[in-house]
């Protein structure tokens, strides 16, 4: 399967804020071996959103949004995937629960935005933030799925990891491996390695396809990344054992 993120917030276009979130959800999938080819940053902008969701979508069966969940107006996330998939709107019993739950803590009536944030799209997955007041969800139609959750980092995280995780598992028919090897001088001139010397050394391993080995140029010296796909984590391990050691002897 093919996921695709996207990131919505001005805040993140604006270079306000650093994508965290891309970064987990991108290093999980890659952990699931599922396979992902562009992110996209959008703004709070329903238009844009719209046309990030096609393009999105004419290249990948999945598509995991962060952002847009919450209270505001400029949030905005949630009512454009329902419009984008014509589902209906629903309010989910256990969010407006934790809602009206909340405000009592607080001693406040519940708000007609804040109320906003139970309603989900109907036929979805309802996925409970223990972590904040946006649930996020899971839609899934003709084969595509797109699963809407929170900005915020503390929220998301423990969303992705524990329900999301789950849900794209059972979608992956592969894990990736990887080893790194780091060299940070040219052990016979004592200078500091650089990227093209190391490419040149490794010769053809660099063109294998499984594993796949690449080189990064790092402040302080190459990272070699060795990296093999299997359906399990022994098998991708075996598979990367002869390739590294040839890396080493290169
Ligand atoms: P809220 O209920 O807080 O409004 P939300 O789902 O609507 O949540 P946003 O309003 O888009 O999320 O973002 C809330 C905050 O979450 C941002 O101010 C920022 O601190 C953090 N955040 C949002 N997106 C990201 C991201 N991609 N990476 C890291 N942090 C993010």
């Amino acid at each position: 399967m093919v996921v695709e993120i996207i990131s919505v917030g001005t805040e993140l276009l604006m270079g306000s804020i650093l994508n965290t979130n891309a970064q987990h959800i991108a290093k999980k999938l890659a952990h699931m071996g599922l396979d992902s080819y562009y992110q996209t940053v959008v703004g709070d902008n329903p238009e844009r959103l719209r046309a990030a969701l096609d393009v999105a979508f004419s290249r990948a069966d999945c598509v995991v949004t962060t952002g847009g969940l919450g209270p505001t107006k400029d949030d905005l996330t949630k009512e454009m995937l329902i419009s984008y998939f014509g589902c209906t709107p629903t309010e989910d019993p256990e969010a407006l629960r934790r809602l009206e739950e909340r405000a009592a803590r607080r001693g406040t009536p519940l708000s007609t935005s804040m109320r906003k944030q139970a309603t989900v799209p109907s036929g979805a997955i309802v996925l409970q933030n223990d972590n904040g007041t946006a649930p996020g969800v899971i839609i899934e139609r003709d084969g595509c799925a797109c699963i809407m959750l929170p900005g915020p980092p503390k929220e998301m995280i423990p969303m992705f990891d524990e329900a999301c995780n789950v849900f794209l598992r059972a979608k992956s028919n592969k894990v990736f491996v990887s080893m790194n090897l780091k060299l940070y001088t040219m052990a016979e001139k004592g200078l500091p390695v650089g990227e093209s010397p190391v490419a040149d050394r490794l010769g053809s391993l660099v063109d294998g396809e499984n594993p796949t080995v690449a080189t990064y140029a790092k402040e302080d010296g190459v990272l070699v990344r060795v990296t093999a796909a299997a359906p399990a984590p022994a098998e991708a391990r075996s598979l990367l054992a002869p390739v590294v050691a040839a890396a080493k002897d290169a």
